[in-house]
């Protein structure tokens, strides 16, 4: 779907990710996603799959093992990754996003020499705790401290809700220091004490994505694990303005694919005599979500170009990710209901991404929150 060639000037390279990444969902990863949904499994091909088509770090510079690519590149990954299934592009997006961006922007040169190739090649796995029990939408309240004691750094408090929790071998952890500043610090495993993990089994969003707690106890952690140039809580929203940049695109993939699925049905199923599509309340349908689609694709196009060009600001990204993660679920309900009960087969997969984007819409930020910083920007009240 691209009424308005939105996709028209893409250049080579930008074009050959999207097909690549498209042509790699669907032959690795599509012919078996709804079994391990439905069994609450990640898929046993995601991760070193891709590790192998570069999704991680895609806009990592080449010297670290990154890939160097732009903005609107990354973007167009998001957006075929998530077509498919949200546990797809979310596991190269907390790698990228907010693991290895965060060790790019705020590390030193030797954790991003060390840390950066082996997260790219898919050796170490990673996961960003922010989220705590009492501190979602303001985790900025954070419970979670750490003081300086000889070679070590001495950790207390919990993360919740966090993305491949159990299985990460290495963990962005946002904690106060003595002085109440947000820092953010690597957490390998092996190298922390009185550390434990675990996976939230019982959620009916992203079934194909672990999701759980880190927990640290008096853990005590290398002091050259923190990350030197991290500034406050803004260093955690500099990662998340990225995270949510790939959640709008991601939305995108899945109202694209939520449509298209919608409008062949409607081509090939026949009531009354005649397909549905040529039914005037089914054409209304198709055309207000068409509608919708391309202003989302303009809207992700250029903020992508604007974050290449380093002139975008975070309302722009909250604007974009709260307004395609709304579009894609009004994508999704109307593309269901246009094929009828077979809307809610397994046979199609749209039933799997309204459930999944149950999580896109609150999390990286809540719709309401992004509405607060939209809010903000607008009146320079500030309403949290
Ligand atoms: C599947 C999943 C994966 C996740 N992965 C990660 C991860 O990898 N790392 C991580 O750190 N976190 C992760 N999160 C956490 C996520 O970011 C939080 O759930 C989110 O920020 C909301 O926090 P909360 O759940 O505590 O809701 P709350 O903050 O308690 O919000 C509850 C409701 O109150 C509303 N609200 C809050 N404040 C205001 C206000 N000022 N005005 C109006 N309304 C308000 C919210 O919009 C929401 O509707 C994940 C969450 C899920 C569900």
């Amino acid at each position: 779907m691209d009424f308005y060639s939105t996709y028209a000037n893409l250049t080579d390279e930008q074009n050959l990710i999207m097909r690549s990444t498209r042509d790699w969902v669907n032959q690795v990863i599509r012919p078996d996603i709804n079994k391990y949904f439905q069994e609450g499994v990640v898929h046993p091909e995601a991760f070193m799959g891709l590790a192998e088509i570069g999704a991680f770090g895609l806009i990592i510079p080449e010297n670290y093992g990154g890939c160097g690519m732009d903005f609107v590149s990354f973007g167009l990954m998001m957006q075929e990754l998530e077509r498919c299934d949200s546990s797809i592009r979310v596991v190269s997006s907390i790698q990228t996003s907010l693991v290895m961006y965060a060790i790019h922007e705020f590390g030193s040169e030797a954790q991003k020499e060390y840390y950066l190739p082996r997260l790219a090649s898919g050796e170490l796995m990673g996961a960003f705790g922010l989220t705590e029990p009492d501190f979602g939408s303001n985790p900025s309240g954070m419970i979670c401290r750490f003081d300086v004691s000889n070679e070590h750094i001495l950790l207390q408090g919990s993360k919740m809700w966090i993305g491949n929790s159990e299985n990460a071998d290495l963990s962005i952890v946002w904690a106060k220091n003595s002085e109440n500043e947000v820092c953010g610090i690597i957490i390998e495993k092996g190298k922390v004490s009185n550390f434990t993990s675990n996976t939230f089994q019982d959620k009916w969003s992203f079934r194909s994505s672990k999701t759980g707690e880190l927990i640290f106890n008096e853990s005590k952690v290398p002091i050259q694990n923190l990350l030197p140039n991290t500034k406050g809580i803004q260093s955690a929203y500099k990662c998340l303005n990225i995270g949510r940049f790939a959640v709008a695109w991601g939305s995108l993939g899945i109202a694209m694919e939520c449509f298209d699925t919608a409008l062949k049905y409607s081509q090939e199923r026949l009531q009354f005599g005649k397909p549905i599509g040529s039914k005037q309340l089914i054409q209304k349908k198709l055309a207000s979500m068409a509608t919708e689609i391309t202003k989302a694709q303009l809207l992700c196009m250029q903020l992508a170009r604007l974050m290449d060009q380093g002139e975008s600001h975070y309302a722009q990204v909250s604007m974009a990710k709260r307004n395609n993660v709304k579009m894609a679920q009004a994508v999704a309900m109307e593309s269901r209901q246009i094929l009828g009960g077979m809307g809610i087969s397994t046979e199609y997969p749209i039933m799997r991404h309204m459930i999944n984007l149950e999580t896109l819409i609150t999390y990286q930020g809540t719709n309401e929150i992004h509405e607060l910083i939209i809010g903000r920007e607008l009146t320079g009240f500030d309403a949290f």
